[in-house]
């Protein structure tokens, strides 16, 4: 897990002063670290009877496409605005400065429909949180909301349902 940590790029100063930004395009880059993630992640949601992966826009993508593939699972995309060309239900949330808004397909779920909702991390929690939302409203129950890595100095975990998030690795 060390070596998976370690190959994440700190970027002082990005995308603002005083953020420092966990890159992970260097453990996405890295065959060996790339196939260790997917398959550690995966192994935890085998026998779990998942029905859909739900990715949130861009870097979730990444992970939901790879754990949806390994699972035999579909995958449901969470974009910004105006990018989804079915009809949507949208959910807007608070950012340190302003807000912002998601969307995802009307028809994305069958009711009761068993989702993991992927990510790349967990910062503060305000995305997830609004994404859980938007799942639970359009009839997804949520198994897990799973990250592959968190910063949990920022406690994002206490906007989110409790014992339903899980991240690979911690910082
Ligand atoms: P949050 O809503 O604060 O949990 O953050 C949501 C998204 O912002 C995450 O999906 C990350 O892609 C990105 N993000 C926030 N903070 C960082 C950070 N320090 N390094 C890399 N990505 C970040």
């Amino acid at each position: 897990m060390d070596q998976l940590k370690q190959i994440i790029r700190d970027i002082p100063d990005f995308p603002k002063k005083g953020i420092i930004f966990k890159d992970i395009t260097t453990l996405l880059a890295d065959a060996k670290s790339f196939h260790r993630m997917v398959d550690l992640m995966a192994h935890r949601y085998i026998g779990a009877k998942i029905d859909q992966i739900v990715g949130i826009e861009a870097r979730g993508f990444l992970l939901g496409s790879a754990l949806a593939y390994k699972l035999g699972t579909g995958i449901t995309l969470v974009r910004k605005p105006g990018k989804l060309p079915f009809q949507t239900s949208s959910v807007s949330y608070d950012l340190e400065y302003g807000r912002d808004t998601l969307e995802i397909h009307k028809d994305a779920f069958n009711p009761g429909d068993r989702v993991i909702i992927a990510d790349d991390l967990l910062a503060t929690g305000g995305t997830m949180a609004a994404v859980v939302e938007l799942v639970r409203n359009n009839g997804g129950v949520i198994h897990e909301c799973a990250f592959m890595a968190e910063l949990e100095f920022l406690q994002g975990r206490r906007k989110l349902p409790e014992g339903i998030v899980y991240s690979l690795l911690k910082f």
